[in-house]
């Protein structure tokens, strides 16, 4: 029986020695024919099993090998040696599984560089860093759920197949069951959709906000949580194909509420990861200012992981609009120096080079821009009065840019249908989506926040590929 065992982070923090226990893990370290260094992935640090001399053959001792997986059946003792407070005299060992030393890829006595364990994504659990960040993960998943259940908002599973092509919010993947040999055709050459899966043209899901605006007109306030798909060929440090989203939509709630709501959740779910996962952020910590080293002085942060942290939860978000915002970058020395790549004018989206000079240079803090022109935000946004602007919001963080983009809806039926066709977007497809401008139609909003770019914040990782189990990216999906 194997739920007997006793996972090894409740074990460090027993204090009842003298008792039998199981424990079951891989072997990190095998020092002296004496000491192992047994990880189970419920904590960074180990627990010691002290060995007899004598007490296992040659042949058994050969096998505990760094990876190989052992169970232990032994006492706890209070430890002789630094650095624990307890460790487990061995009884028997049964070795669960073989690891050879010449073929296991983390044998490696260097520290293996983050570029490598990309390449073996399916074994970089096994690492510290990856056990960490994975965690870490896990709690910001967990918290989510909390925060949302705990206002009373209703998880809604929106569709990953969907037929809609409005949102626009980037390229889509195509999901057919078309031959891409001999695909039927229209008498114009085109395909046929007709005779696809759905009898339409299908694709993976950008968002679920459409439908989620759909739930949140009849159940008041709801958020979704899953994968959306978009086939950017953008190989950047801050996109994948595949990603998670949060989305959140609320009934009677304008844009302030939304920032309200997105500043509270940000905040909430990390305070659940510092309040959970304090020894693996600690961790991480030391692992950025490790990575940092390689680094020039001026490249480094200014503050270590767990300050910043603590700074994002101690202080509000600064509130700009996108006018104000065009107005410090304009009068910024890094313009005057002609440091900006990219054009600064009224009406530019604003590139991720000023994103990080207003968040990281700035204000130094995480920044809400508002009210942007409507001609580079999605035609649901609520047009605001003067008639350039919408009531759009993201949110930009320090390292990372935009992490959420969020708005207050057009519910004014006929000025959504209006800003559709100036942009062209077919009125009669979307005729569900107008319903809930038809029929008692009310003020709402909401936002989505990329999972993985919290998880980035959240852990201080600098790559989007080491915050999810396995990447999708541009010419890369492997396991
Ligand atoms: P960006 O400008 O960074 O590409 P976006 O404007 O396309 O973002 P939205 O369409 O508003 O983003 O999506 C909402 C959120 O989803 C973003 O704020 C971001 O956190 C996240 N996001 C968007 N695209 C990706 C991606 N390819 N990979 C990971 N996260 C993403
Ligand atoms: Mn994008």
């Amino acid at each position: 029986m194997f739920n007997k065992r006793v996972k090894i982070k409740k074990l460090l923090a027993t204090e009842a020695t003298g008792q039998e226990v199981i424990v079951m893990g891989w072997v990190r370290t095998f020092r002296n024919n004496q000491f192992i260094a047994l990880n189970d992935g419920s904590t960074n640090n180990n627990i010691q099993v002290v060995i007899e001399l004598g007490q296992l053959d040659d042949a058994t001792l050969k096998r505990i090998t760094t990876g190989a997986s052992l169970k232990v059946t032994g006492t706890l003792i209070e430890s002789l040696g630094k650095g624990q407070k307890v460790e487990v005299k061995a009884g028997t060992v049964e070795i669960l599984g073989d690891c050879d030393p010449e073929k296991y890829p983390l044998q490696l006595k260097n520290r293996p560089s983050l570029e490598y364990l990309r390449e073996i994504a399916h074994l970089r659990f096994r690492t510290n860093t990856f056990g960490a960040v994975f965690r870490v993960r896990h709690s910001l998943a967990h918290a989510v759920h909390k925060f949302f259940h705990e206002k009373g908002f209703v998880y809604l599973h929106t569709p990953i197949i969907t037929a809609s092509d409005a949102e626009g919010a980037g390229e889509m993947f195509r999901v057919t069951t078309l031959s891409m040999d001999n695909p039927p055709r229209n008498t114009d050459g085109s395909i046929d959709f007709k005779e696809d899966f759905f009898g339409k043209s299908t694709n993976l899901t950008v968002s679920g906000q459409l439908e989620g605006e759909l739930g949140a007109t009849a159940l008041g306030e709801i958020y979704t949580f899953g994968p959306t798909f978009r086939a950017e060929n953008s190989n950047t440090t801050r996109h994948l194909a595949e990603f998670w989203m949060i989305e959140p939509e609320m009934a009677f709630s304008d844009l302030e509420d939304n920032m309200n709501l997105a500043e509270e959740f940000i905040q909430y779910i990390i305070r659940f990861a510092m309040d959970n996962n304090r020894e693996d952020l600690e961790f991480l910590a030391q692992r950025l200012v490790e990575e940092e080293k390689a680094l020039p002085q001026d490249k480094r942060s200014e503050f270590g992981l767990i300050e910043k942290l603590e700074f994002v939860l101690n202080n509000g978000f600064e509130r700009i609009t996108y006018t104000e915002a065009i107005d410090i970058l304009l009068n910024s020395p890094a313009y005057k120096k002609k440091k900006f790549q990219y054009e600064v004018k009224w009406g530019i989206d604003l590139q991720s080079e000023h994103e990080r000079y207003l968040v990281e240079k700035h204000f130094k803090k995480p920044v809400i821009v508002t009210n942007y022109p409507k001609d580079i935000k999605a035609f649901y946004m609520r047009q605001n009065d003067d008639g350039k602007t919408v009531a759009a919001m993201d949110i930009l963080a320090p390292g990372i840019g935009e992490i959420v983009g969020g708005s207050q809806r057009e519910e004014r039926l006929e000025r959504l249908e209006q800003r559709m066709r100036e942009m062209h977007i077919p009125v009669e497809e979307m005729n569900w989506f107008l319903d809930t401008r038809r029929f008692g139609s009310v003020p709402h909003a909401g936002f989505g926040l990329g999972f993985e770019r919290i998880v980035l914040f959240v852990t201080g990782m600098t790559n989007i590929r080491d915050v999810i189990p396995f990447a999708r990216t541009p010419k890369n999906c492997e396991f």
